[in-house]
């Protein structure tokens, strides 16, 4: 018997049937005398069909209607669950954002957890119910309604777990947890019982979806336990772990991420004196334009070619802020490639082995594939590359590796 928080995604609240199934769930681990807040995301698609209905009006909706609209996408399955619930004969109270006092920065569409006030959600479930909360919405400071960014009902679930110290962090999904790479690409991908933290972190902000980074961030801070699970079958599912500590027979990698929607703005022929990668990036970022991969030529006649990697669907507006600063950043040449993708390997166990480098950058090569841009962390290295090879660097070095589940 615990209190647990089990957030289910979109494709776990698909239809009506998998939202009946979400409520046998429930009623089984109310059997069992837990304590249980749910976390709900949208349908799946809903979030991608209101967005599309916006800019079906203009290019880029105003962000403070954006999160009016998408918010509603969790308001439908939050109802829906508790009258399926209802039916079960099982007391429950649907929450909002606004209603569980879940209060965020104003920055719409991307907002960040400030506070949540427990007290409404905690007695609820002291008159026996169970609490079904809206993820991925909350309010600003003047009651604005706001959104966490795509994926961000997990981070409502892990900060409700930790606003109300459960006992686990259960995050339900159409898979059966983290594996070494997305077992939608890779088919013999092996599920992982844990994963450390710090992997998990890296994975999540390399592009593998199945967390959204602010929730493993938040994870961190708070040291929530988290397990992501299959909604659909049974299973123990994936345990983030605190344990920082790896066993000298566990693998150097654990696994890899891709993101595919990324494009490369090269700014060419810069001079080559101080304050000028700045000058560059400088109003970039300054848009609000996250940049990602930044890598800085020197070229023998005294100039600087710089290049760095942005989202694709940002890429059109980074190089028009670059255009319109040409001659201040006195460039030649402002190109851009929108036909560009990332492959990491990630491992808390390359730390302490050389070569893993060179033995990812072989494999690439034996495949013919041409590397753009390289970055390293300790626990990382990324590779930019011509997005149609994306698929098949994952599987190569899924397979150079040794990741692939020996069955
Ligand atoms: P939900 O709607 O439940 O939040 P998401 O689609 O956001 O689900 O995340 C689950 C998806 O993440 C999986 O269907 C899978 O395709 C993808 N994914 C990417 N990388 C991984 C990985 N390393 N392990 C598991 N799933 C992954
Ligand atoms: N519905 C939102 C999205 O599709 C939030 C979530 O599912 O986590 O991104
Ligand atoms: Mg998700």
């Amino acid at each position: 018997m615990g209190l647990l928080v089990q957030k289910f995604g979109g494709t776990s609240v698909g239809c009506i049937d998998r939202i009946e199934a979400v409520a046998d769930k429930v009623a089984a681990h109310r059997e069992k005398g837990d304590e249980i807040i749910v976390v709900l995301s949208a349908m799946s698609g809903e979030t991608n069909r209101l967005t599309a209905l916006a800019k079906s009006i203009v290019d880029y909706p105003e962000p403070r209607e954006m999160d009016v609209l998408l918010a509603t996408g969790e308001q439908v399955t939050i109802a829906l669950l508790c009258i399926a619930l209802r039916k079960r004969g099982i007391g429950s109270r649907s929450f909002t954002g606004a209603q569980a006092q879940i209060v965020t920065t104003d920055a719409h569409t991307k907002a960040r957890i400030r506070s949540i006030n427990e007290g409404p959600i905690l007695s609820e479930l002291g008159k026996g119910n169970v609490a079904v909360v809206a993820g991925f919405q909350g309010v600003d400071e003047l009651e604005n309604i706001t959104t966490l960014g795509r994926g961000g009902s997990d981070t409502t679930a892990v900060a409700l777990a930790a606003a109300v110290k459960a006992d686990e962090c259960q995050i339900y999904t159409d898979v059966k947890g983290v594996y070494t790479t997305d077992p939608r690409m890779v088919k013999d991908a092996r599920l992982l019982d844990s994963i450390t933290f710090e992997e998990m972190l890296e994975l999540a902000s390399l592009g593998a979806k199945v967390l959204q980074i602010r929730a493993v961030e938040f994870a961190g801070k708070h040291r929530v336990p988290v397990r992501v699970l299959s909604s659909f079958e049974e299973g123990n599912g994936t345990l983030i772990s605190f344990e920082m500590e790896k066993k000298m027979e566990d693998p150097k990698i654990t696994g890899i991420a891709f993101e595919g929607d990324e494009a490369k703005l090269t700014v060419s022929g810069v001079p080559d004196v101080p304050g000028v990668a700045h000058r560059v990036i400088g109003p970039v970022s300054g848009a609000g334009i996250e940049v990602d991969v930044i890598v800085q030529n020197a070229a023998a006649d005294g100039s600087n070619d710089i290049t760095f990697t942005v989202k694709r669907g940002e890429s059109e507006r980074a190089k028009q802020i670059l255009l319109d600063q040409q001659e201040v950043i006195q460039a030649r040449n402002i190109d851009l490639d929108k036909e560009i993708g990332k492959v990491s390997v990630v491992g808390v166990g390359m730390r302490s082995h050389a070569g893993i480098a060179s033995k990812m950058f072989e494999a690439i090569a034996n495949e013919g594939i041409n590397i753009q841009l390289i970055t390293t962390s300790e626990i990382k290295i990324s590779i930019v590359i011509e997005e149609k090879y994306l698929e098949l660097a994952v599987r190569t070095l899924h397979d150079a590796f040794g990741l692939g589940d020996p069955n």
